[in-house]
């Protein structure tokens, strides 16, 4: 029987925690889905989880705080992980233009470039087609995914640019956004949340 009630986390020690929790919920209405959300800081808070979210924000910043929370190593263990922006940083297997000593979680099988649009300053929202639908999507200091591995399917792109691809490794499932479809509709989050079940 198909499973219809989801815990879903989301990496809440900064970033866009709240426009993900409001999505998650309107993609769970959307799916009629029983859905759990937990703002997941602690390695209790891991426990259960049938996925995670992984914001927007800072990716280095989130890093160290998952260090200090000890929860680096078992935020890997999670099984069906979203990452928007950030978020995707921290899935990918290689980051270029790193800070010193940042590390990523190292799951995706994405060659992800930080910081590749440009200054905050030069943050847009354009409306971009995605195998999911259309959707207004907004960059904030966006990366840019280089190149994929042979099991990442893209899911939208640009002008030949990668802007959103998952990958399915075994049990696992990755999802990942340069942009931040949160702010203007919950399709990446039902597309998720259907891994999830
Ligand atoms: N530039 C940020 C980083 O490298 C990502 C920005 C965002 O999540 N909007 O982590």
């Amino acid at each position: 029987m198909v499973k219809k009630s989801l815990n879903i986390g989301i990496l809440a020690f900064h970033g866009d925690v709240i426009e993900h929790e409001q999505a998650l919920k309107k993609a769970g209405e959307n799916l009629k889905i029983n859905l759990n959300v937990i703002w997941t800081r602690t390695k209790k808070d891991l426990e259960n989880l049938d996925g995670l979210v992984i914001p927007g924000g800072e990716s280095t910043t989130m890093q160290k705080l998952c260090d200090e929370a000890k929860i680096f190593n078992e935020i890997k263990k999670i099984k069906n992980i979203f990452g928007t922006c950030a978020g995707a940083i921290l899935l990918a297997k290689k980051v270029l233009h790193k800070t010193k000593n940042q590390k990523t979680f190292e799951l995706m099988n994405i060659k992800i470039d930080r910081n590749a649009y440009g200054t905050q300053s030069e943050s847009f929202e354009e409306e971009i087609e995605t195998k999911l639908g259309n959707i207004n999507a907004v960059f904030i200091r966006a990366p840019k995914i280089k190149s994929i591995g042979k099991n990442v399917a893209i899911l939208a792109e640009k002008n030949k640019e990668i802007l959103a691809c998952e990958e399915k490794i075994g049990n696992k499932y990755y999802l990942a956004t340069c942009f931040h479809p949160e702010f203007t509709s919950p399709i990446f989050h039902e597309h998720f949340l259907k891994h999830c079940l």
